[in-house]
C-alpha cells in the first residue's frame, strides 16, 4: 500500500488521518504523465505532431476516467453532462475557427483555465472540509492556504491577462501599448500587497470563509494586475504574452493540484508550465528581446503614435505574374519566405503547387521559416504541412540565412516584419534587434502584398520595397500565386 504525504499543521501535529492511495489510480496517473511527455516531445516537430496530438488526447482520456472512478463522485451524471456540452462547444470552435484567429482561440482558453483555478480554490476557501484540508484545529492547514491562494491568484492573473490578450489579438481593442502613468509603481505596489496579504492569510488566527478576507481581496487584487500586466504589452510582444499566460496557467494549475491532492494535476500543471516558460524564452530569444523587457511593456507605442503620420512616397517596381513566372524559370535557387499575409489569403496549398512546377525545371526551392511568421509560434509550419510540403524543404531562419547570399530569387508571400531591415540597422524602429531574413543578399526578390499601404504587425515601413533587385507583385496571395502557375504553364 502506498500512503500519501502525512501533512501537519503549524504546531508539528499530524492532522490528516492517513490516507491511502490506490495504486491503480497512482499508476494510471503515471501513464497518462508519460503520455504528456510523449505528447510535448512529438509537438516538437511537424512530422510527428499528430502521433504527439494523439498521445496528449490519450492521456488526457486516462486521467480523467481514472478520475471519475477513483474519486468519490456526487453526481456522475451532471459531470458527464457537463463534459458533454464542454466538448461539443469546443468541437464546434475547432472546426469553425479560422487559422488566422488561432492565437486568440487559444488565449480564450487559457482565461477559462485561469477561472477553472480560481473556482477550485474559492470552493477549498468556502468548504475546506470537503477537500480533506482541514488541521486537527478546525482550521485551514497552512500548506493548504497556502496553495490554495497562490493557485487562485496565479489562475485571477492568468483569466485577466488572457482576456486582455485575447481582445488585442481579436481587435476587440487597440493592440498598441496602453500607457498609464506611473505603471510600474501602480503594478509594484500591487504586487507587493498581493505578497504581503497572502502572507497575512497564511499566518491568520482563523482561515475559514468568516475571517478570511484576505483571500479574497488577494485574489481581487491579482485581477487586477493580470489587467495591469497585459494592457501596457503592445504590437508584435504579443506572441511571447500568449505563452507566457499559458505557462501561468500550468502553474495555476499545478498548486490546485496540491489543493486537491491529485498527482495528474500536479504533472500536467508542472509540464504546460514549464513547457510555456521555455516558450516564451525561445521566442523572446527569436526577437532578441529579453523577458523582462517583454513583461515591462510598452514595445511597440512608437511605431502605434506614428500611425497617422503621412509616409513619404517612394519609388518602387512593380511586376506582373507574367514577370514573375519569366524570372522563377530563370532561376537555380528559390528561397520561399512565407508570412501573415499567406496564411490570410489561404495560399499554401497554390504555392506548393508553384514549388513543384518550379521543381519540374530544375529550380532547388527551399522555404524560410521565422520563429514568428504568422500570428502564432510554428503558424507557418503547420500551413505548409497541411499542403503537404516536403518537411525536408523548410529550414529555420538560423539554418538558411547565409543561403541567401547564393539566391536567385527571394520569394515573399505574405511577410513583412520578419524581413524588414530596419531590425538591423534603424535604431528607432519597433523591432530594431529581432533577427531578420537577409533577402537584401538574394540577386532578385519578389513581394507580395496587397497594396503599398499596408504594413506589417509592427506598423512599419520595409526598405524592401523599394530594393533595385525588387519586384513588388501586388496582389491577394492566392490569386498571385494562382497566375503565376497559369504563366509557368498550368
Ligand atoms: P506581417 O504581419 O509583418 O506582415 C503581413 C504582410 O502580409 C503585410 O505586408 C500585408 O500587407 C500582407 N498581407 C496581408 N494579407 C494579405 C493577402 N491576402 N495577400 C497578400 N498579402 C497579404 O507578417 P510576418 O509574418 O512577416 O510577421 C509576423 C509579425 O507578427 C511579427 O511582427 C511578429 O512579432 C508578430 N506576431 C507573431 C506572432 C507569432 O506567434 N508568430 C503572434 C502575434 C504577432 P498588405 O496588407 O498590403 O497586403
Amino acid at each position: 500500500m502506498i500512503l500519501a504525504p502525512e501533512r501537519t499543521n503549524d504546531l508539528g501535529i499530524v492532522a490528516d488521518a492517513v490516507q491511502a492511495v490506490n495504486p491503480w489510480e497512482a499508476f494510471a496517473y503515471l501513464v497518462a504523465g508519460v503520455l504528456f511527455i510523449l505528447a510535448l516531445r512529438g509537438l516538437s516537430s511537424p512530422a510527428t505532431s499528430r502521433a504527439g496530438n494523439r498521445f496528449g488526447m490519450a492521456g488526457m482520456a486516462i486521467a480523467v476516467i481514472t478520475t471519475l472512478l477513483t474519486h468519490n463522485v456526487a453526481s456522475l451524471l451532471e459531470i458527464l453532462i457537463a463534459i458533454a456540452l464542454g466538448g461539443a462547444i469546443g468541437f464546434v470552435i475547432a472546426r469553425r475557427i479560422a487559422m488566422t484567429a488561432m492565437p486568440q482561440l487559444v488565449a480564450a482558453f487559457h482565461s477559462l483555465v485561469g477561472l477553472a483555478a480560481v473556482l477550485v480554490g474559492a470552493a477549498a476557501f468556502l468548504n475546506p472540509g470537503a477537500f480533506g484540508i482541514l488541521g486537527l484545529d478546525g482550521d485551514i492547514l497552512v500548506v493548504s492556504r497556502i496553495e490554495l491562494i497562490l493557485g487562485s491568484a496565479i489562475g485571477a492573473i492568468t483569466f485577466s491577462g488572457s482576456v486582455i490578450a485575447f481582445a488585442k489579438l481579436n481587435g476587440s481593442m487597440s493592440g498598441s501599448p496602453i500607457l498609464l502613468p506611473g505603471r510600474h509603481l501602480i503594478n509594484l505596489g500591487t504586487l507587493a500587497a498581493i505578497f504581503v496579504l497572502t502572507i497575512a492569510y497564511a499566518l491568520a488566527a482563523d482561515a475559514g470563509p468568516g475571517e478570511g478576507w484576505a483571500f479574497w481581496v488577494v485574489v481581487a487584487l491579482a485581477f487586477a494586475i493580470g489587467f495591469l500586466l497585459i494592457i501596457p504589452i503592445g504590437g508584435a510582444d504579443m506572441p511571447v504574452v500568449v505563452s507566457m499566460l499559458n505557462s501561468y496557467s500550468g502553474w495555476a494549475a499545478a498548486a490546485m493540484g496540491f489543493t486537491l491532492g491529485n498527482n495528474a494535476m500536479i504533472i500536467t500543471g508542472a509540464l504546460v508550465g514549464s513547457s510555456g516558460a521555455i516558450l516564451s524564452y525561445i521566442m523572446c530569444r527569436a526577437m532578441n528581446r529579453s523577458f523582462l523587457s517583454v513583461i515591462a511593456g510598452g514595445f511597440g507605442a512608437e511605431a502605434a503614435s506614428s500611425d497617422g503620420a503621412v509616409r513619404e512616397q517612394r519609388a518602387f517596381k512593380q511586376g506582373s505574374a507574367d514577370d514573375a513566372a519569366f524570372m522563377l524559370k530563370q532561376a537555380e535557387t528559390v528561397i520561399i519566405i512565407p508570412g501573415y499575409g499567406m496564411a490570410v489569403a489561404q495560399a499554401q496549398h497554390a504555392l506548393r503547387e508553384m514549388a513543384d512546377l518550379l521543381e519540374e525545371e530544375g529550380v532547388a526551392v527551399k522555404f524560410a521559416i521565422h520563429p514568428v511568421a504568422g500570428r502564432m509560434p510554428g503558424h507557418m509550419n503547420v500551413l505548409l504541412a497541411e499542403a503537404s510540403v516536403d518537411y525536408d524543404k523548410v529550414f529555420e531562419l538560423e539554418d538558411i540565412n547565409s543561403a541567401f547570399a547564393q539566391a536567385d530569387v527571394a520569394f515573399i508571400i505574405g511577410a513583412n516584419d520578419v524581413v524588414n531591415p530596419a531590425a538591423k540597422t534603424d535604431k528607432s524602429s519597433p523591432i530594431y534587434g529581432m533577427p531578420v531574413f537577409d533577402v537584401d543578399k538574394a540577386k532578385t526578390v519578389m513581394f507580395i502584398k496587397r497594396s503599398m499601404g499596408g504594413v506589417g504587425y509592427a506598423g512599419v515601413d520595409n526598405d524592401v520595397f523599394y530594393m533595385d533587385q525588387t519586384m513588388m507583385l501586388l496582389a491577394d496571395a492566392k490569386k498571385m500565386v494562382e497566375e503565376i502557375n497559369k504563366a509557368l504553364g498550368h
